[in-house]
């Protein structure tokens, strides 16, 4: 019953009308909205059907450079790294309490803009962003520095101050939580900052940056661009005046923005990049959690994870009971329109997405993958891919190796512990990896063994705030989220002070 109201073609071209209005389509510059210089807009599209939401100001280097002179104007003259932490934190956590008043609303903008299921942005990604901010709001006054021994007659300070101008380029997959990942630690350590949004996802930040500024945020702080990468993101990475870069996006976008940052002012950069990342079901693995994890695991948020377990490794004592029970899962998943309850899966962001992962089922076809469930669109209008499976996914095969970004799972079998940890490392990425065993030493083998920021254990994609985030080898540089965070956003000062009085050295 369930399955003949969704995941059909006429399910997914019934549309809800979003419950929430647009109302901030200008760029965000010294507190005030307004229009990109050139005057220029751009739309951003409903993924559902590929209808025009709103038309935006479509920000460039002119605004970039507007946007900066503001955010560098704040952090020279202006109070908010003057201000006490402690005022800098209750801002925050205004900031926080506004979000759950709107809480709603937010949401429904955010799956309106993105095709993620309404219930996973009011019930999990809007609560994580509060819960972000006011982890944040915590680090505010805890952030310092100390005192350190000398050798000679000296009083040696280690002071931690914030960086300065700090530019931020996010993407789309979880335009929200990306935001709170970026400003949150930024502005606990007194920075301002210029953030541009992801071209496909502008509204969401838009609209709880003025509830920010309502929270008593001052002029200038924080600065929202919409706009594209070549244009506005390229000069934000190459700005003489912006002190730090942080990034999240693809690998190669992350090597031209170290690249822009080393031809310009040599400004450090954080980057989070993409993800091939391993799932290893063990066997003595209960199959039907295994298979309930290694679904989540891959298919949340339609696929669109950097950190999305994209190798399934199975185990050849229970691979064949494993495949059956996938495939029975991916079928039984409810695809629709995202706003309607109970869905699972809407549409992918954007016609380019859905035809590059199109591109890659085919290709697993043509490699000789056994298509196991899926493999096609879903409906004539909008964005939706069936669930898909392959079976028998060999290492050298593209959708073994590359980031697919969409809700297409690969099964790998292995036979032994030390094969799976040669292939499950074998990869250029090392966002995260995931175990599912109850074996002590396999789980205390695996987890020092493989080479990646986040390895879950029995479990997939926990984002808490306090976990740090981040990648190994070309998955990226440094860390979100958590107190290792903070190091991005800080500048050590040392001070040393000649004492007059050896004696109290
Ligand atoms: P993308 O790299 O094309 O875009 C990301 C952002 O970079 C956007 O804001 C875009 O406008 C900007 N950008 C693009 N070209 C630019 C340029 N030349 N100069 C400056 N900025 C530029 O990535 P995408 O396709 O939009 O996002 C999906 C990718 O992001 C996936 O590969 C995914 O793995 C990765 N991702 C990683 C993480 C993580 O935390 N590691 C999180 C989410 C997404």
């Amino acid at each position: 019953e369930v399955l003949r109201r969704f995941s059909t073609a006429a399910a997914v071209e019934e549309h809800i009308t979003p419950p929430v209005d647009v109302q901030h389509t200008q760029l965000l510059i010294n507190g005030q909205f307004v229009d990109a210089a050139s005057g220029k807009t751009f739309p951003t599209l409903d993924p559902r059907t590929g209808d025009v939401i709103a038309c935006v100001a479509e920000g460039d280097a002119e605004d970039i450079n507007r946007a900066v002179a503001a955010a560098r104007k704040a952090f020279d003259e202006g109070p908010w790294p003057r201000m006490t932490a402690y005022e800098r934190s209750r801002i925050l956590l205004r900031f926080a309490d506004l979000m759950e008043k709107h809480n709603d609303e937010i949401a429904a903008l955010e799956t309106w803009d993105n095709g993620k299921p309404y219930e996973q942005s009011a019930n999990i990604e809007v609560p994580m962003l509060i819960r972000l901010m006011r982890y944040y709001a915590g680090w505010a006054d805890k952030i310092h520095g100390l005192v350190v021994p000398a050798d000679g007659p000296h009083h040696v300070q280690v002071l931690h101050e914030p960086i300065g101008v700090v530019g931020q380029i996010i993407p789309w997959n979880f335009p929200l939580l990306m935001f709170g990942w970026k400003i949150g630690p930024a502005l606990a350590c007194g920075n301002t900052i210029v953030l541009k949004t992801a071209e496909q996802t502008p509204l969401s930040a838009l609209y709880v940056s003025k509830l920010l500024h309502e929270a008593g945020l001052p002029e200038g702080v924080l600065n929202i661009i919409s706009g594209f990468g070549p244009t506005a993101g390229a000069a934000l990475a190459s700005h003489m005046e912006v002190d730090k870069l942080a990034f999240t996006g693809s690998t190669p976008t992350g090597k031209i923005i170290l690249e822009l940052a080393s031809r310009s002012n040599l400004k450090p950069v954080t980057l989070e990049l993409g993800g091939k990342s391993p799932m290893i079901i063990m066997d003595d693995a209960d199959v039907d959690q295994a298979v309930e994890l290694a679904h989540f695991a891959l298919f949340f948020n339609q696929g669109q994870c950097c950190c999305a377990g994209s190798r399934t490794f199975v185990h050849e004592r229970v691979y064949d009971e494993f495949v059956e029970k996938a495939k029975a899962r991916a079928l039984k998943r409810i695809v629709g329109d995202p706003f309607r309850q109970g869905v699972e899966q809407g549409p992918q962001i954007d016609e380019d997405q859905f035809r590059k992962i199109l591109g890659y089922i085919k290709s697993g076809t043509d490699s000789g993958a056994t298509l196991i469930a899926g493999g096609d669109r879903l409906g004539s209008k909008g964005y939706f891919i069936q669930p898909t499976v392959f079976a028998d996914v060999k290492d050298e095969m593209k959708i073994a190796r590359e980031e697919i970004f969409g809700p297409v799972q690969s099964i790998l079998k292995f036979s032994d512990l030390n094969e799976v940890i040669r292939r499950a490392n074998a990869s250029h990425y090392g966002l995260a990896a995931g175990i599912f065993s109850n074996n002590m030493d396999t789980v205390n083998t695996l987890m020092r063994a493989l080479r990646a920021g986040s390895v879950f254990v029995n479990c997939f994609d926990v984002f808490d705030a306090a976990i740090p985030f981040g990648g190994y080898k070309m998955s990226g540089h440094g860390r979100d989220k958590g107190m290792d965070s903070l190091k991005n956003y800080s500048q050590i000062k040392a001070v040393v002070t000649a004492l007059k009085n050896p004696a109290w050295l």
